[in-house]
């Protein structure tokens, strides 16, 4: 597919890279050539996700020409944004990188603030060949696309999300703004691997970046192509989905945070999803107790709900996720 008008010719998996950086650099780079050998050809990376970019940079430092390279930078004064430059060049083992993104700032650079010139300036040296951005927010993504200064937009969309984020594609589509899809199995609450791409396939300017982190996922996603069309079966699959999850569960999309409290929202919001959806022991550990134990401390000030674009009554999330939890724990509730 085409990435709208940086005209970079993608496979329709893009690679997500946040989560190698969980792997040692071995099994990193087996994955990452596997993906390479098999036709993926647009890898997204970032500053903060730690080593992530030195993998690449390991993997693909003799094929360099062949791949499109994503990375971000969460600076935002024009000096920091040099830097990062530099460092994501050394660590890439490169000379320019295909797509430099804002990474998810407190607003969206304009033509005339030093850190957009930066950005600028940096492509017009040819360190950097586009010009993105990536968001939680829907107002900052509007602003983006509106202010006609950036080539891709990067959001968070699965078949879990809604009609905000359909219109968004649209937008994107009117304005031949290539539309880079991050949580595309719903923060982790998607399992049908199939019925994701088959749905996002549906969509000729979306690309899926695909969190991978072990050669199963990935073989999972290389089987798919673009003759993996919506059918029935996988219809039914994911309205089974959406009537499991209502429509009042928490996407774990994060607009709603921070909270002056402290209180992690995306995941203690869902625990209850996340118990009878994936492997319950992980989820009982000490750790998490005390981060469920820790939305006790809510005040009710309501600050996340003017966020959250779903409009859920958090504080009452959270007293349900968190009564459950303690049945649980307790053996009262079995899962
Ligand atoms: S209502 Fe509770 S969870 Fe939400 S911001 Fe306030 S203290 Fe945090
Ligand atoms: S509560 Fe709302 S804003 Fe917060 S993570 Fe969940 S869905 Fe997103």
């Amino acid at each position: 597919m085409r990435l709208g008008k940086t005209d970079l010719e993608v496979n329709k998996n893009g690679f997500g890279a946040l989560p190698i950086q969980r792997r040692n650099e071995k099994d990193s780079i087996e994955i990452l050539k596997k993906a390479y050998d098999n036709g993926i050809n647009f890898y997204d990376t970032a500053r903060f996700y730690t080593d992530s970019e030195e993998k690449l940079g390991k993997a693909f430092e003799d094929v360099r020409e062949n791949i499109y390279i994503a990375t971000k930078t969460g600076m935002e004064t024009a000096e920091e944004f040099w830097s990062d430059l530099e460092t994501s060049l050394k660590n890439l083992r490169t000379d320019y990188v295909d797509l430099y993104q804002f990474h998810n700032i407190s607003f969206v650079p304009k033509a005339e603030d030093d850190l957009y010139k930066a950005m600028l300036e940096a492509k017009q040296e040819g360190l950097i060949k586009h010009i993105g951005i990536t968001t939680h927010k829907i107002t900052h993504a509007h602003e983006a696309l509106d202010s006609g200064l950036y080539e891709t937009l990067q959001y968070p969309f699965s078949y879990l999300s809604g009609d905000e984020e359909l219109k968004l594609i649209e937008k994107c589509k009117s304005l031949d703004i290539g539309f880079i899809a991050m949580k595309a199995m719903g923060g982790g609450l998607i399992k049908n691997s199939k019925a994701s791409f088959a749905y996002i396939n549906q969509f000729s300017n979306v690309l899926p970046i695909w969190g991978i982190q072990k050669l199963e996922e990935l073989d999972e996603f290389l089987s798919y192509d673009s003759n993996t069309l919506l059918n029935d079966e996988l219809k039914s699959a994911i309205e089974q989905d959406k009537k499991e999850l209502g429509d009042n569960f928490c996407r774990g999309c994060g607009y709603c945070m921070p909270c002056p409290e402290e209180i992690n929202i995306s995941l203690c919001a869902r625990m209850s999803l996340w118990i009878r959806r994936f492997p319950t022991e992980p989820n009982l550990d000490e750790r998490t107790q005390e981060i469920m134990n820790h939305t006790l401390d809510c005040v009710e000030c309501y600050e996340c709900v003017d966020r959250c674009p779903y409009e859920l009554d958090i504080p009452e999330l959270l007293k349900e996720n968190y009564e459950d939890y303690q049945n649980v724990l307790s053996g009262k509730t079995k899962v």
